[in-house]
């Protein structure tokens, strides 16, 4: 793959910023914890490239052996921030520059749904989509904010590198996810070849159409991607029962993005 031009991300606007209330907005005293809001390019999967404000949650559930943003982790982690702090933040990176999309990232964004549920509605009045990253294990969750997102980027979680394994929830949260939703699975030098089986038959199972983007990890931090020969191997093996299948690595980190 050739290299590609860095590109400037846009200055982040940390959470515990003074920010003004929006004009005319009903103010919400809802507060969630927030790592960051910032301007990129959207680096994995099928929306490559697209322009989006990431709104990082702290926060998550799981805890992945090749996760890039583990400051995200901890429950405690970010800083409170309020509902109409937010949207002005949101306002003040739309200002700058149009963007497609906004990414709900973490952490884990549906651990926060109640606040979800308050910020969809006005952050697609300005325009934007909704773009929910996840790690599909929160099918309840899900269920609130689905019919308001545009697409859901769910990963599966291998057991080589999350631990326990969660097929039944990602079986689950698929079957709410339907008709917006890919699967990313991110491999390692960990990855088993049964596990690229059961995830290939999990969503043979729900929807051959639903997309499935093989992931590379990223090395880093004694973190290694699988050998080229077995990504070959399971993506012909996913190609047998699913029919958009794609190998895509972390775009972002080779353009310099964060
Ligand atoms: S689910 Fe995502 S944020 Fe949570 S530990 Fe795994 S990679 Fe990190």
């Amino acid at each position: 793959m050739s290299e590609a031009t860095p590109l400037t991300p846009t200055p982040r606007l940390r959470s515990g910023q003074a920010l003004s209330p929006h004009r005319g907005e009903r103010i919400q005293v809802v507060a969630v914890p927030v790592l960051e809001i910032f301007s990129t390019l959207q680096g994995e999967g099928l929306y490559a490239g697209e322009r989006q404000i990431f709104l990082r949650f702290g926060g998550c559930n799981l805890h992945c052996d090749y996760c890039d943003t583990p400051e995200s982790i901890p429950m405690g982690s970010g800083r409170p921030m309020r509902v109409e702090a937010i949207l002005e933040a949101v306002d003040r990176l739309q200002a700058e520059q149009r963007h497609v999309s906004l990414s709900f990232t973490g952490g884990e964004p549906l651990l926060h749904a109640d606040t979800l549920d308050l910020l969809i509605s006005p952050i697609k009045a300005r325009g934007l989509r909704i773009y929910l990253e996840t790690n599909g294990t929160l099918p309840h969750a899900l269920a609130r904010i689905i019919a308001r997102c545009d697409v859901v980027a769910m990963d599966m979680k291998l057991p080589s590198a999350c631990g326990p394994a969660f097929w039944k929830l990602h079986e689950a949260f698929l079957r709410v996810g339907l008709g917006k939703t890919f699967v990313k699975v991110v491999v390692t030098d960990r990855t088993q070849l049964w596990e690229i089986e059961r995830v290939v038959t999990l969503i043979a199972q729900s929807d051959p159409t639903v997309p499935l983007v093989i992931q590379p990890a990223t090395p880093f931090n004694g973190i290694a991607p699988a050998p080229w020969e077995s990504i070959m191997t399971w993506e012909q093996l996913a190609r047998c029962q699913l029919r958009d299948v794609r190998i895509i690595p972390q775009l972002h980190r080779l353009w310099g993005l964060p």
